[in-house]
Formats: C-alpha cells, sequence, structure tokens
C-alpha cells in the first residue's frame, strides 16, 4: 500500500460519520425525493439525447431552451445567451452564502455521429437491455443531468446554501469551446465572480473486469496547434532546384521526428501512477509506482509507448505530424508549403521556452504560427470538494481506486484553470470501460443504472458541498 493510499483510507474514515449522521430537518427544508430524482433523470436523459445538438453546425440552442424548459418548471431563473446565431449557452444560479461559488458545467454539443454504424438511431434516447442509447450518453450529457438532478435537490430542500451553485450548460466545446465556454470567460466575466470551483467531464468512473476505479482531472496536457510554413522559388516540376519550400519542409519534419523531447515526470503525473499502479500486473505495476526511475532504464519509454500509448504521453511533449499542403498541380512547384502539427505539452511546461526548442528543432526557414495555445495550469487536490468527491465516490464504491488523473487530451476546464477556479474532472458514474469507445465512436450509450446511481452521487455532493446541513431524503 503505498503512503497515498494510507491517507486517502485516513481521510474517508474522518470525513464519513459526519455525513451518515441523521441531522434534524430544518423547518424550511421540503425534503428530496431521489427516487422520483432518478426516475425524472432518465427520462430527461432520453429527451436531451433526442435534441439534436451534434457539432457542426452545434445548434445547442435546442439544448439550452430544453434545459430551460425544466427551471421554468421548477421556477429557477435563468439565462440564456447565444455566442453566435444558434449557438445556445445556459445557466442558472442558485444562491447562497460567502464560501466561494461551485460551477457544474458540461457542454451542450456532441459529435457527428454516422447512423450506418449504429445499431440504433444515434437520436432514439431509446432504452435497450437497462442501457440508453444516443450520441452525447457519454459525452456528456448523462452527466449535465446528473448534474442537473444534484443542483435541482438542492432547490426542492430549500435548504439554505454556504455558496452559491451555478449549473452551466455550453456550446461547442467538441470544436474548441470558443463559442461556448471560451466567448462566456470573455464576454460574461461577472458570472464568474468568487467562483471557487468547478465540476466537469474528463474524469469519473471505469468498470473493468467488475471492478470500479475513478480519477479526478486535475490538470491536462495543453495543446499546442501549429501551422509550419516553408517558402521557395516556385516553377515548373520538369526543372527543379536544389531545393523547395516542399523540400525544406519535408526536411524540417524529418528532423523533428527524429527530436525526442525529454522525458521526465511532473508531480501530476508522479501521482496518478502512483494510484494506478496496483492495477497493473508486473512488471508495469514496479515502473508505474517508480515512474521517475523507470524511464530512465534503458528501452522502458518505448516499451510504454508500444504498451499504452495515452500513458506514454503524460511523461513527454509530444508532437503529431497531421496535416500537409504542398502544390495543387502535380507539376507545379509551389511557392509555399505547410504542414500542421498537433503538439501537446505537459502541464507544467513554459510555452515559450518550448517553442524556442521546437524552433531550434525545424530550423530558420520553418515558419511558425499558433493557431491555438493554452496556458498550464494545475488545480490542487487539497480542497474540500476533492475530499467530498473522494468521500461520497468511497461510499457507493468501496472497492474502487480514486486517483487525480492527467489527460492527454483536453476539455473547457482549461478556461477555468486560467481564472483560478479550482476544476476537477469527474463524473459519479462508472460505465464499462468497453463502452467508452462509444465516446465519439459507435452506439455510444450508458446504463440506467449509472444515471440512477450518478443522481443520487451528485445529490449527496452537493449536500455536503453547498447545503448548510445535509439536505433530508424523503
Ligand atoms: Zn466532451
Amino acid at each position: 500500500m503505498t503512503p497515498w493510499c494510507i491517507s486517502r483510507r485516513l481521510l474517508t474514515s474522518a470525513v464519513l460519520p459526519m455525513a451518515m449522521a441523521v441531522l434534524p430537518l430544518p423547518a424550511v427544508a421540503q425534503g428530496v425525493d431521489v427516487e422520483r430524482l432518478q426516475d425524472e433523470s432518465v427520462r430527461w436523459v432520453q429527451e436531451y439525447l433526442r435534441v439534436n445538438t451534434m457539432n457542426p453546425p452545434g445548434n445547442e440552442i435546442a439544448g439550452a431552451r430544453f434545459l430551460a424548459a425544466i427551471f421554468e418548471r421548477e421556477g429557477i431563473p435563468y439565462e440564456i445567451a447565444e455566442s453566435a446565431e444558434g449557438r445556445g449557452n445556459i445557466w442558472a444560479r442558485l444562491e447562497g452564502g460567502d464560501e466561494p461559488a461551485l460551477i457544474l458545467l458540461h457542454h451542450i454539443d456532441v459529435v457527428p455521429a454516422d447512423e450506418r454504424y449504429w445499431t440504433t438511431d444515434p437520436l432514439s434516447g431509446a432504452i435497450r437491455d437497462g442501457l440508453i442509447y444516443g450520441r452525447g450518453a457519454l459525452d456528456t450529457k448523462a452527466l449535465g443531468i446528473v448534474q442537473l438532478a444534484g443542483f435541482l435537490a438542492l432547490h426542492r430542500s430549500g435548504v439554505a446554501l454556504e455558496r452559491d451553485v451555478i449549473y452551466m450548460a455550453t456550446a461547442d466545446e467538441e470544436a474548441g469551446g470558443f463559442f461556448g465556454a471560451g466567448w462566456l470567460v470573455e464576454n460574461r466575466p461577472d458570472i464568474f465572480e468568487n467562483v471557487g470551483f468547478l465540476i466537469n467531464e474528463g474524469g469519473g468512473g471505469t468498470m473493468v473486469d467488475g471492478v470500479a476505479s475513478f480519477g479526478v482531472e486535475v490538470t491536462q496536457k495543453v495543446p499546442y496547434w501549429l501551422r509550419l510554413t516553408t517558402r521557395g522559388e516556385p516553377g515548373h516540376g520538369s526543372r527543379p532546384n536544389p531545393s523547395s519550400a516542399v523540400t525544406e519542409l519535408i526536411a524540417a519534419l524529418d528532423r523533428l521526428r527524429q527530436h525526442e523531447f525529454p522525458a521526465r515526470v511532473v508531480p501530476a503525473v508522479d501521482v496518478m501512477f502512483k494510484g494506478i499502479a496496483p492495477g497493473f500486473s508486473e512488471p508495469w505495476r514496479t515502473r508505474f509506482a517508480d515512474l521517475d526511475r523507470a524511464i530512465r532504464e534503458p528501452g522502458v519509454l518505448a516499451e510504454l509507448q508500444a504498451y499504452q500509448a495515452g500513458l506514454h504521453a503524460l511523461t513527454r511533449n509530444t508532437c503529431s505530424t497531421t496535416r500537409l499542403m504542398g502544390s495543387d498541380k502535380i507539376n507545379v512547384v509551389p511557392p509555399q508549403a505547410n504542414a500542421e502539427i498537433d503538439c501537446r505539452l505537459l502541464p507544467d511546461q513554459d510555452p515559450e521556452e518550448w517553442l524556442a526548442e521546437l524552433a531550434n528543432v525545424l530550423g530558420t526557414e520553418v515558419d511558425i504560427e499558433v493557431l491555438m495555445g493554452f496556458s498550464p495550469a494545475v488545480s490542487t487536490t487539497d480542497t474540500d470538494l476533492y475530499r467530498t468527491l473522494a468521500a461520497v465516490t468511497d461510499r457507493h464504491y468501496p472497492d474502487a481506486d480514486f486517483v487525480p488523473q492527467v489527460a492527454g487530451g483536453f476539455t473547457d476546464s482549461h478556461f477555468f484553470r486560467d481564472l483560478g477556479i479550482v476544476s476537477y474532472g469527474y463524473s459519479p458514474m462508472a460505465p464499462p470501460q468497453e463502452d467508452g469507445s462509444g465516446v465519439h465512436g459507435n452506439d455510444e450509450r450508458v446504463s440506467v443504472e449509472n444515471v440512477r446511481r450518478g443522481v443520487a452521487m451528485m445529490v449527496e455532493i452537493m449536500s455536503r458541498f453547498a447545503a448548510e446541513r445535509p439536505i433530508s431524503e424523503e
């Protein structure tokens, strides 16, 4: 058992008894019928999946209106803002005390689905064998509804809140979030005053062979999407010069291919690997327990890349060459050639320093244009919110691992980490690992059981973290 595991056990046992205690019902509290919320949530997931918010074009306003109708019925004020025609964002606020506010965030848009490869209509929301099918079931409409249930539980309970809780659903995450979370941060900074915490997609449970493990995403690799340009003398393909825009570009990309960005283990990655190590068989168990030592052994990094490319990517900055553009005529030497490369930086990497390293590798003939790049940020795990997520997860999944995670991909959370908001990727659902292939893939689905359990857990999380006293269940 690692020191980390010991501290988690101590932590959960310290937190649990308080929450299990039955406190007297405050006079204003109505109590919350969790079973009713679970029934409603299953129906809402189905209905939400039927709202077509495939991005492009997104048309998230349809999803915002769906959520607005629920707020109307509950008597909760909300706001809708369109960042562009049809690009709807919606948020609602429950007011509480002065503690830093919490945002429950999910994105309304989903990626397109190719119906030919599905066994159901991707917009059906149909339930088959206890599973709800539809594009967005896991990414992230079910999470949005589970969060909604926690939010409504606070409202229905009538219990006074220690902090504001803001429910937020945004556009455009699947295309970078610039019409959604990024737009709100730019254009509605008022919403984020005194916000301290945020729960978003990007982490949560996975079930492997009947054993659940949970991760809370606390940071992510930082994308740098770059366009490289070379220029040269244009001409006829029958009369080549010693070099051209295209040959210069190829040479630069080959230098990039051969360049090894140094491997190093940043603290968040070290904690994550120590946490997941017990779930692996040897030699990985020992290697992950001391990753810093393991990656110095010859051949281990290459072995890790072949074994788990996603985990390997957490040990270094990476670049994938993904787009190439030269002449559009076979017999014309073009004046210019371009490549686009998808680079991901370790969460503590200074981007300027790294760009200088890259420029050095590529050479002076190459112009580098940053198409997209974020600033790096890590959310601390030393918060009451993190401890609450750990305690509630432990109560429902007592045998599950619970580890802070570094994501290789990115979510909207970076917009909020940039504002200093502690942002966690966490979902109180544990779908089987094989269902993960449905995210952006075929037959995306979530079980009714996961939605129901998720609702119960989210109600508990809200009750412990946001309510002045635990809300009672009817
Ligand atoms: Zn997503």
